[in-house]
């Protein structure tokens, strides 16, 4: 029987970006926890494909680009009147950039930006009206170990983790007065599609073994348990956090 405070049966829940990787694996593990989920991307018929795999009836897809303010108003409009009012909403939808900064382009700065922080804003904007005029919901943001460490190469993405990582508190301070809790959790090296080109790299994979306490790359699943504790009543007096699952990682670099 599943503790009370653990008790997320019934609840809608949104997941951005969960055609695939970490998304996927946390809209399962909220399926599989009884709340009807939403799956986000920008394919349909991807979305589709995801869907089917996921365990249950209770699952719906709602295909829009997280980085375009008008796409994501009508997005979540539409999602909360096809499937009911948003408890929960995952923001996952990421993507990496790697090259030396010197190198970086003007819009590949503004691609990153607008992938990584800019839509956590405009989903989160738009499913908190609902939220705070109810008295209550869930935010978790996907953060990242690079939210609290930069490595070469990777500037312009630690630079749009560490800001969402202070997004997640300022959302927590204007909206934890209306009931809503919003959190995040910060994944190590996890294994996906964004982090092939690093599994696939002999000295590199064997480099994130062994400066992971864990001694291991992490799975998608091992995400899973945390952002169901962030999204339960367990964590109602918890708020502005970041949630760091990386088998150590950021505790030792
Ligand atoms: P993947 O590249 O495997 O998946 C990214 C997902 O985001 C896809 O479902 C993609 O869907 C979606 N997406 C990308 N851009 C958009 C957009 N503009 N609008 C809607 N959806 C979009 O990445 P991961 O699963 O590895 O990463 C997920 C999150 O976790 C990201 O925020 C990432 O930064 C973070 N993270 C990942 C780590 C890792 O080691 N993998 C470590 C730390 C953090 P589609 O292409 O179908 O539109």
């Amino acid at each position: 029987m599943t503790h009370p405070l653990f008790d997320i049966g019934g609840r809608t829940a949104l997941v951005t970006g969960s055609s695939r990787g970490i998304g996927l694996a946390l809209a399962r593990g909220l399926a599989e926890a009884g709340c009807t989920v939403v799956l986000n991307g920008r394919d349909p018929d991807r979305l589709a494909e995801a869907a089917a795999r996921l365990p249950g009836k209770a699952v719906h897809t709602a295909a829009f680009d997280v980085t375009d303010g008008p796409s994501v108003a009508a997005g979540i409009a539409d999602v909360e009147e096809r499937v009911g009012p948003l408890d929960i909403l995952v923001n996952n939808a990421g993507m990496q950039l790697r090259s030396p900064l010197l190198e970086f382009t003007d819009s590949d700065w503004h691609r990153i930006l607008d992938t990584n922080l800019t839509s956590a804003f405009l989903v989160g904007r738009e499913a908190a009206r609902g939220m705070t005029a109810r008295g209550h919901g869930k935010i978790v943001n996907i953060c990242s170990l690079q939210s609290e460490v930069a490595r070469p190469g990777i500037a312009p993405y630690a630079a749009t983790k560490g800001a969402l990582k202070m997004l997640t508190k300022g959302m927590c301070a204007d909206w934890g007065p209306h009931g809503v809790q919003v959190n995040g959790l910060g994944p190590g090296y996890i294994e996906t599609e964004l982090t092939q080109p690093l599994v696939d790299e002999p000295e590199f994979s064997a480099w994130v073994r062994r400066r992971t306490p864990a001694g291991r790359w992490g799975r998608t699943e091992d995400l899973v348990g945390g952002v169901l504790f962030l999204a339960s009543p367990a964590a109602d007096f918890v708020s502005g956090q970041i949630l760091y699952v990386d088998g150590g990682m950021t505790s030792v670099l």
